[in-house]
C-alpha cells in the first residue's frame, strides 16, 4: 500500500467506514469572504462575490429538511456566511423549526458594512456561535488570518459578552477554535481550554464555552504552503504515524452532509474544498427529497483523512477522542 492510502490504513484497521444517521447538515453557504487567512481550506476571500447561495437553494434545503427525521443541527458555514444576503432569513426559518443553528463566524465580520446590528440579530436568534482564535496572541493569529484581525476579534468577542453570549446559564454559546500555526498537531484539548480562558480572561476579560481544537488539512492554502516550503511530505508523515483507530471511527462523516453554495452534496467540508461528491458522483439537493438517503453509504476518502485521524482526532467539533 502507497504510505498515504487512507483506505488501506481504515481496511487494515477494521474501521466502520459508512454513515450512521444524519444529525449534521454543513451548508457551505458561500465563498465571500472578508479574510484571506493562510490555512483557508475554501480559498475564501472578499472576491469571491459570485459564489454564494441563492435563495431557491436555501429554499429546497428547508424543504428537504421538512421531509427528514433526525437531523438536529445546521451548522452555516462560508466564506464569511453572514455575508450571504440571505443568511438572516434562513437562519430565521431554521430557529422558526427549533434547529440549532451554528454560525461559523471570522468575528471580524461584525465590523463589515451593514453589519453593526449582527451581534444583537445573532443573540436574539439564538444562534450558537463557532469562531476561530488560532492562538491568544497578536503576532500569530495576525500571521495567519492578516494585520489587524488579533485586536478586531478581541472587540468583537467583548461584544458578544456583552450580549449574553459566553456567559453561564445565558443559552448563547460562544465557542472558539483553535488550529495550530505551522505543522505541528494541536496539544491536549482540555489543556489549551484552560490557558485560552485564563489567558482571555485575565487579559481581556473575555468568557466563552469551549475550545475545539483542530488540525491543519494537507489541502488548498495549508497545501500550497507546505509545498513551498518543502514541508508536505514531513507532514503527511506526522499525520500517518499518528494515525489513531479509534478517531477514525468517530470521524464528524459518519453523521453530517455537507452542501456546497451550488447546492452539490458531499461528506464533508474538505471533501467538498476538493470537488469530491458523495458516493463519487454528482448528487444534488435537487436529486433528493429526505437528507437520510444516503445512510449506510460509504465515505469518500483520500489522503487528507489522515488529518482528522491523527492524535485525537479533528473534527468541526474539535478533538474526537
Ligand atoms: S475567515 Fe474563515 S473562510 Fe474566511 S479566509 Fe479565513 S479561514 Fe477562510
Ligand atoms: S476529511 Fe472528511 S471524509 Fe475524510 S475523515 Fe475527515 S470528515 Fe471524513
Amino acid at each position: 500500500m502507497s504510505d498515504y492510502d487512507f483506505k488501506e490504513k481504515i481496511k487494515v484497521n477494521h474501521v466502520p467506514w459508512d454513515r450512521n444517521t444524519v444529525e449534521i447538515i454543513q451548508i457551505n453557504i458561500g465563498k465571500l469572504c472578508n479574510q484571506v487567512c493562510t490555512h483557508c481550506h475554501v480559498g475564501a476571500g472578499p472576491g469571491r462575490l459570485r459564489e454564494n447561495m441563492s435563495r431557491s437553494t436555501l429554499e429546497q434545503i428547508i424543504a428537504i429538511l421538512d421531509n427528514t427525521k433526525g437531523v438536529t443541527t445546521v451548522d452555516v458555514t462560508g466564506g464569511a456566511p453572514e455575508l450571504n444576503p440571505n443568511f438572516r432569513w434562513f437562519v430565521g426559518e431554521l430557529r422558526s423549526r427549533d434547529y440549532t443553528v451554528i454560525d461559523r463566524c471570522n468575528l471580524t465580520v461584525l465590523y463589515e458594512p451593514n453589519q453593526d446590528d449582527l451581534s444583537e440579530f445573532l443573540s436574539q436568534s439564538k444562534v450558537n456561535i463557532v469562531a476561530s482564535l488560532p492562538c491568544y496572541s497578536v503576532a500569530n493569529v495576525d500571521k495567519q488570518r492578516g494585520d489587524g484581525v488579533f485586536d478586531k476579534s478581541i472587540r468583537a468577542l467583548q461584544e458578544l459578552n456583552s450580549k449574553g453570549y459566553g456567559k453561564e446559564d445565558s443559552g448563547l454559546n460562544l465557542d472558539l477554535v483553535y488550529n495550530p500555526v505551522g505543522t505541528a498537531l494541536p496539544g491536549d484539548q482540555v489543556t489549551l481550554e484552560l490557558d485560552y480562558k485564563a489567558k482571555l480572561f485575565k487579559d481581556f476579560g473575555i468568557l466563552f464555552n469551549k475550545l475545539y481544537t483542530i488540525t491543519n488539512m494537507p489541502i488548498k492554502r495549508f497545501l500550497y504552503e507546505l509545498k513551498s516550503q518543502g514541508k508536505y511530505q514531513d507532514y503527511m508523515d506526522t499525520l500517518v504515524r499518528s494515525f489513531n483507530p479509534v478517531a477514525a471511527s468517530q470521524v464528524m462523516c459518519r453523521s453530517m452532509i455537507s452542501i456546497s453554495w451550488d447546492g452539490l452534496l458531499y461528506d464533508c467540508d474538505f471533501n467538498q474544498a476538493l470537488s469530491m461528491p458523495i458516493l463519487g458522483d454528482e448528487a444534488s439537493i435537487w436529486d433528493v427529497e429526505d437528507f437520510q438517503f444516503i445512510n449506510k453509504n460509504e465515505i469518500v476518502s483520500g489522503p487528507h483523512c489522515f488529518g482528522c485521524t491523527a492524535g485525537a482526532g479533528s473534527s468541526c467539533g474539535g478533538s474526537l477522542v
